[in-house]
């Protein structure tokens, strides 16, 4: 009902059906669910079982260890993914953050220079996924043994995929090939998304900003494939394919998300500036030109011949831009549309005066 809403306002395409084989959610209300903490002989809790469905049809239970001290649900998601299963659920818990506004307000009230101190500029980068403009030219990269597993799961991955090819299809032994492959994916995925959360709580956790600033980047217009059509073929595909897997490998997206979101709690605040040349403009004096950036690596301006990191330089650039923007213009928040499902009455068509159009 919601998605058919949303798709009939306009707002999201056509609900599908899922299939048998990929991700499968599944969205529990309270009556359809209830949780017993398991105690051992001392009375200490080892675990908790989660019984799904009602007392006249039960589902059965699932164990799970609880991280965190929980409050029961008003509803919660059962989703498995990989052939793994996975209950997730949130609640109030009471503790008033305040709004985008306010934080916004309260940021909009200190001079440029004070804000200036108080900013941290971010560069999302292929080679360096994030660059912080801090005079100790903070890089938030993966480690080394992360990388090493990145590329064992993705060899594993390729092995696994070959195998899948050469078995019939459909077969139990294909299927299991398939299993194999999603599980590498899985795992690949897993570790990328704690890396974005583990850089985006490193950064809201920093006392000494209250402003974070990102580049706007259009990840869904830079990841297109350069193959081109049959009628005019595109160049160096191949590099193409590997430049977008390497983009969309360093979780701009994530970050982006997570950062917005755990700064909003913190009283803090992310924004978006616009990305053009913030590569190749200078952060001392402003002046612009591809020369400025002799490497990938060194930055040197042509016209006051400021020397710094590239990556550190286009952060520093970011922060001028969104000092700017907070204290020009503002940040205009985007009005979130909302398909709303409405109550059809009961005659409402009848009433109508017949003919009338
Ligand atoms: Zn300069």
């Amino acid at each position: 009902m919601q998605a058919y809403s949303r798709f009939f306002a306009g707002l999201a395409g056509r609900p599908t059906i899922q299939t048998r084989h990929g991700k499968q959610s599944m969205w529990l209300t309270r009556e359809l669910f209830s949780f017993e903490p398991i105690k051992d002989e001392t009375g200490k809790v080892t675990h908790h079982l989660l019984h799904l469905g009602t007392k006249k049809h039960p589902l059965g239970c699932l164990a799970f260890t609880a991280h965190r001290d929980y409050l029961p649900p008003a509803s919660i998601h059962l989703s498995i993914h990989a052939g793994r299963w996975h209950v997730s659920f949130n609640y109030d818990d009471g503790i008033a953050e305040p709004s985008a506004e306010e934080t916004t307000q309260w940021l909009c009230s200190f001079s440029a220079a004070e804000l200036s101190s108080v900013t941290l500029g971010l560069d999302r980068g292929v080679q360096i996924p994030l660059a912080a403009s801090a005079s100790d030219r903070q890089n938030f990269d993966f480690r080394a043994i992360e990388k090493k597993r990145l590329t064992r799961q993705e060899k594993h991955k390729k092995r696994w995929q070959r195998r899948q090819a050469r078995r019939m299809q459909g077969s139990r032994r294909w299927k299991k090939a398939k299993q194999r492959v999603a599980q590498c994916q899985q795992y690949a995925a897993n570790l990328r998304r704690d890396f974005c959360h583990q850089t985006s709580h490193a950064l809201v956790a920093d006392p000494a900003y209250k402003l974070y600033v990102l580049e706007a980047l259009k990840v869904k217009n830079m990841t297109t494939s350069a193959k081109g059509d049959t009628e005019k073929p595109g160049k160096n595909v191949q590099q193409k394919a590997g430049l977008n897997r390497a983009i969309l490998a360093s979780g701009w997206g994530q970050i982006k998300v997570y950062t917005q979101y755990k700064a909003l709690r913190a009283g803090k605040l992310c924004i978006e500036v616009p990305a053009h040349y913030s590569s190749q403009e200078c952060s001392h004096c402003g002046f612009t030109h591809p020369d400025n950036r002799r490497s990938q690596a060194a930055f040197v301006c042509q016209s006051c011949h400021y020397t710094d990191n590239a990556d550190t330089n286009a952060a520093k650039v970011l922060v001028k831009r969104g000092v700017a923007l907070m204290l020009g213009e503002g940040v205009a928040k985007k009005k979130v549309k909302r398909a709303r499902i409405k109550q059809q009455k009961v005659g409402a068509e009848c009433s109508k005066p017949a003919g009338a159009t």
